[in-house]
């Protein structure tokens, strides 16, 4: 069964030289008990997909299209004081940097405990255990609840931030890049503590992240996101195994697989799309090696692939997958 259902988002911003178009015609779905993907480089709207879906875009950003339903509700009708009852009720959503973003005038365990009881009816007292609680849950020592963020790493403080989120036990958790700007280790240890209590609270994932080592580890599915567009989306195994796109092959080379840490990642050359009108082109063909007149001529639907579970927005899609198939197999 479906939980989320984003179906052709479009999202600008507004800016001096006019409009962003950072969010163009994105469309994914989330199928309930499922560990979903947004994966892409820095800029690809990633952060502002997420943004626009839980209603909580910057003033100057709009959705200009598109809809996103959430069991069955409309998310981007309903009004303010609704969504953010859904927000803190069924969807956790930890934003990126939210480990800087805790008030450092406020105990961590008082942030928790002031979001537990402005939802839930519970004595201050109960409020105190469950902090204790989600604090042991999440890996935190229970005895540090009353400490300030700047005595905790930043490690901590992610899991500081994890602890709130998942408070009210929500169905769908959304994290944003949760592991960027800790060493390695420590985000290993970050992801792992998400999916085990992700686990035992029974709820479902959307992690983005530009790291597809993560995504390769903790999702079953995933979109690979680029200008605001879709590239190749699918099962992880279909897209991050047998990636057809040619923006998914070089990024699955531009980024090391969480086991090879220690290899240097290899960036695609070239710079990013500009983002200052809709796509009337493939927005990869400028650093593809496939680009033919085709792909400037017109933009490449996402088109479902034969196999199960596999779609991808390119114009040779055959062609880069024989060529992928001679790379990494000579013989056929
Ligand atoms: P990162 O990996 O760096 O977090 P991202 O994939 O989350 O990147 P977004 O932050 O969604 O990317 O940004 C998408 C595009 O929208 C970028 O070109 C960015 O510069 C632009 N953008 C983001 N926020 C704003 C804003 N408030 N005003 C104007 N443009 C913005
Ligand atoms: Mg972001």
């Amino acid at each position: 069964m479906s939980l989320l259902e984003v179906e052709d988002l479009t999202v600008t911003y507004g800016s001096d030289d006019g409009r962003v178009h950072a969010v163009n015609g994105v469309s994914f779905e989330i199928r309930e008990g499922v560990n979903y993907g947004l994966a892409g480089e820095s800029g690809s709207g990633k952060s502002t997909a997420a943004e626009a879906l839980l209603g909580l875009l910057p003033n100057n950003g709009r959705v200009d299209g598109g809809s996103v339903t959430f069991k069955g509700q409309d998310l981007l009708s309903m009004s303010d004081e609704e969504r953010r009852d859904v927000l803190w009720e069924e969807i956790a959503y930890i934003p990126q940097s939210a480990m800087d973003s805790l008030d450092p005038v406020m105990t961590c365990g008082a942030q928790i405990r002031q979001a537990i009881q402005k939802h839930r009816n519970v004595s201050e007292a109960n409020a105190r255990d469950r902090v204790r609680e989600l604090f042991e849950m999440v890996g935190l020592d229970p005895d540090r609840t009353e400490q300030y963020p700047h005595e905790f790493s930043g490690g901590m403080r992610q899991r500081v931030t994890i602890a709130m989120a998942l408070a009210l036990e929500p169905d769908l958790i959304v994290a944003d890049e949760p592991t960027t700007g800790l060493d390695v280790v420590v985000q290993d240890k970050i992801v792992d503590t998400i999916l085990e209590i992700q686990e035992r609270i029974d709820s479902s994932l959307l992690l983005i992240t530009h790291e597809i080592g993560v995504i390769a580890e903790t999702c079953d599915d995933l979109s690979i996101l680029y200008g605001g567009t879709v590239m190749e989306q699918g099962s992880v195994d279909n897209v991050l195994v047998n990636p057809t796109n040619p923006y998914t092959m070089g990024l699955k080379n531009s980024f090391p697989e969480v086991e090879r840490l220690s290899e240097d990642p290899v960036a695609i050359p070239g710079s990013p799309p500009s983002l200052d009108a809709p796509p009337t082109e493939c927005v990869f063909a400028d650093r593809c090696p496939f680009e033919t007149e085709e792909c400037t001529d017109s933009e490449p639907p996402l088109v479902d692939l034969p196999n199960r579970n596999h779609r991808s927005a390119c114009h040779h899609v055959d062609r880069a997958a024989r060529m992928r198939r001679e790379a990494t197999d000579p013989e056929t």
